[in-house]
């Protein structure tokens, strides 16, 4: 059980006493004195102890309700939230505070307001925010080889300097896509007689990056579609090859 702080309610009204201890004093909460209600409903308000949180090391993402989301200004609160248990009380407020650590754990630190047999109560509770290292889906397909598209640059006349320019170009045209698409990177480069192949994990990455070298160096394209197999979800997927010919 996390701790609970003292919390607020109201005074006992005049001649009120507990049936459990005899109270007169203090605060109740219905028919009781505080301290014999709350032992009474020891899971009134609940959290874990402990929130671990994946997080992938690559690209920052977290994992939240088995969905990996990019880390935004309320997403750790949103998710704490939820792991607040207070449906015993009505009209509950739950207020949290995070206070990061050295270690990178964050302290949490939750408020919450309600109101119990029609009176105001409040608690305080605590629990530690631990992130776990993890890698997302789509980072995971990154380091797995797996790729949706492949870009075949053949020149007319191939030199060791136009590879590496087109490289480069590669890349560029990838760099901008990655903060939405974190499949937007080459996975294998793959050395051919007249030019070079790029794997690249996105499929619409990769189409934006072969239109970029196309267009730069005036050259052709040509699209073709390639079925590889089925999704986990049966749908037919199919790998993109476009072909840019530079002259
Ligand atoms: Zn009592
Ligand atoms: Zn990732």
């Amino acid at each position: 059980m996390p701790k609970t702080d003292e919390g607020k309610s109201p005074k006992a009204r005049g001649g009120q006493f507990c049936p459990k201890c005899g109270k007169t004093q203090g605060e109740f909460i219905g028919l009781f004195c505080r301290d014999c209600f709350l032992k009474d409903h020891p899971d009134l308000v609940h959290m874990p102890e402990k929130l671990e949180l994946e997080y992938c090391q690559r690209c920052q993402k977290v994992r939240v309700e088995g969905k990996w989301v990019v880390q935004e200004e309320n997403t750790f609160k949103n998710w704490i939230e939820k792991k607040v248990n207070v449906k015993k009380l009505h009209d509950a407020n739950v207020g949290i505070q995070l206070t990061p650590r050295d270690d990178a754990t964050s302290d949490v630190d939750v408020q919450i307001e309600g109101e119990l047999e029609g009176q105001p109560v409040a608690f305080t509770l605590h629990s530690k925010l631990v992130p776990r290292k993890s890698i997302c889906n789509d980072d995971m397909l990154v380091s797995s080889n797996y790729y949706e598209g492949i870009i075949q640059v053949r020149f007319t006349e191939k030199t060791m300097e136009k590879i590496r320019q087109v490289q480069q170009d590669i890349d560029e045209a990838l760099k901008p896509l990655v903060k939405d698409d974190s499949k937007a990177v080459v996975t294998n480069w793959i050395p051919q007689k007249f030019g070079l192949d790029a794997w690249i994990v996105s499929r619409k990455a990769t189409k934006a990056a072969a239109n970029f070298v196309a267009r730069k160096y005036r050259g052709t394209i040509q699209a073709s579609p390639k079925l590889i197999g089925l999704s986990d979800k049966g749908k037919h997927e199919s790998r993109m090859t476009y072909l840019v010919r530079i002259p």
